[in-house]
């Protein structure tokens, strides 16, 4: 038996792999399970060599590359001074230092950084606060909120509530105290002769009728920021984002961005909110954040929230904590990965990899079956139309086949490299993605 077959048998037999129907891959013609040996830059490597360009890096977390020298370098000299300490009561200098770069990053105005281990912990933080806030202010009725149709938050029970991807709730609505949504502002909603600006000042008037009537309960909108990414990469105008944060204001509720997918240059800028020019009340960070290394969020604040809740007594104090709040392993990940972004000027060499990719995707736009082609940054997508049901299936397997890893969300195809990516390996994504599509819809 082949090393690949002896741990892909180990795997089934131990491992429950996440959002994964298990059948699938017991079944012997079903869904293949992939070992992996190594990683190197963009590539994966099973134990016989054959590889597999990771063009939606990892689940979205990987920005330089597996195994990148420097992170790798930067971890090692951590791991031999301090692998973790406890963050109540005690601090290092990896966690200093990353609240203060990430700080600086929204210019000083979300001056204070709460940590979680992962991106669904960073929603239930900043739900958890923005209530907590108005608790401490006065307001304790304030214990509702708004997402978007179609948002994605994470998974937890808390998270759930403001998740609207069916697919996702539906087994655990009972569990759940959900949220109100309003409509998405995806331009893909566009009537004839509407921009996608209209689409957005629609999506606005319908959530300050929404506001109007139940503001005074209200505690937030949670919004991710430019593209809802797990809702089937959804794109929409910043000027969404700049009405939104006129109308929270007016209504005094406080204005969530969750940029855990968005975020860390995904969208061209480090933090998607910069395009609509706002500063949100909360900010969840957290896929990029180590470079896809090890699990980290940050929930960054303002000063204002922050000493709503200095007092001397412990019950007005935020309450969250996770054992490994702050991992100073984590942290360094995300200080190696933050100086990556400065010294090799990420975000403009990103500038030209996005507009590169584009003009290659150019044949797979003009697919007769392709349908609303878009992107922003270092994501690309479009939707098939007239696609077999099992399409998403059939593409993934014939990826696979060509040595990419895609992973559609039913019929919606997207692409989201590492920023490592180079020139050539662009090319062979957008043709093996081409030749994949002809595959999966005949
Ligand atoms: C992935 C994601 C989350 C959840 O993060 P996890 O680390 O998977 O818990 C939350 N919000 C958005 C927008 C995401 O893309």
């Amino acid at each position: 038996m082949s090393a690949n077959q002896r741990l892909l048998e180990r795997s089934l037999a131990a491992v429950w792999h996440p959002c994964t129907q298990m059948q699938h891959h017991l079944d012997g013609d079903g869904t293949p399970l992939i070992p992996i040996a190594r990683g190197q830059g963009p590539w994966l490597y099973d134990f016989d060599g054959k590889r597999y360009l990771d063009g939606v890096s990892s689940w979205w977390v990987n920005l330089f590359g597996h195994a990148n020298p420097r992170i790798n370098a930067a971890l090692k000299a951590q791991l031999d001074t301090l692998e973790h300490v406890i963050l109540a009561g005690f601090t290092h200098e990896p966690v200093v230092e990353l609240s203060e770069r990430l700080a600086a990053l929204t210019g000083g105005r979300l001056g204070h950084c709460s940590y979680g281990s992962d991106g669904a912990s960073a929603t239930e933080i900043a739900l958890k606060m923005s209530h907590h806030y108005w608790r401490n202010t006065g307001h304790p009725e304030k214990d509702r909120y708004l997402c978007l149709e179609n948002s994605y938050h994470g998974e937890t029970v808390g998270a759930l509530a403001v998740t609207d991807v069916s697919l996702f709730k539906e087994a655990y609505a009972p569990l759940v105290r959900p949220a109100g949504t309003v409509p998405s502002p995806d331009w893909r909603r566009a009537e004839a002769g509407e921009t996608a600006a209209d689409v957005a000042r629609r999506a606005a008037a319908a959530l300050e009728a929404r506001l109007e009537k139940e503001h005074a309960q209200l505690a937030a909108l949670i919004v991710e920021p430019l593209i809802q990414c797990a809702g089937g990469m959804a794109m929409h105008d910043p000027l969404y984002l700049k009405l939104a944060r006129e109308l929270c204001d007016r209504y005094g509720v406080h204005l969530i961005c969750d940029e855990i997918a968005v975020g860390n240059g995904r969208t061209g800028t480090y933090f998607a909110h910069q395009q609509a020019d706002i500063i949100p009340d909360f900010l969840c960070t957290s896929k990029g954040l180590t470079g896809g290394y090890l699990p980290l969020s940050v929930v960054l604040t303002t000063d204002k929230v922050y000493e709503a809740f200095l007092d001397e007594k412990v019950s007005r104090a935020f309450l969250h904590s996770h054992s490994y709040t702050g991992n100073a392993l984590a942290c360094r990940a995300a200080l190696a990965t933050l100086d990556i972004f400065q010294e090799d000027r990420v975000l403009e060499r990103n500038r030209e990899k996005s507009a590169r990719f584009d003009a290659l995707l150019a044949p797979l736009k003009d697919h007769p079956q392709v349908r609303h082609y878009r992107h922003r940054g270092m994501i690309f997508a479009f939707d098939v139309a007239d696609a077999p049901a099992d399409f998403s299936r059939r593409f993934y397997k014939a990826c696979l086949a060509r040595e990419i890893l895609l992973r559609p969300f039913g019929n919606t195809v997207y692409f989201m490299p590492p920023y490592v990516v180079e020139e050539a390996e662009l090319a062979f994504l957008s043709e093996r993605a081409a030749a994949a599509l002809e595959e999966a819809l005949s």
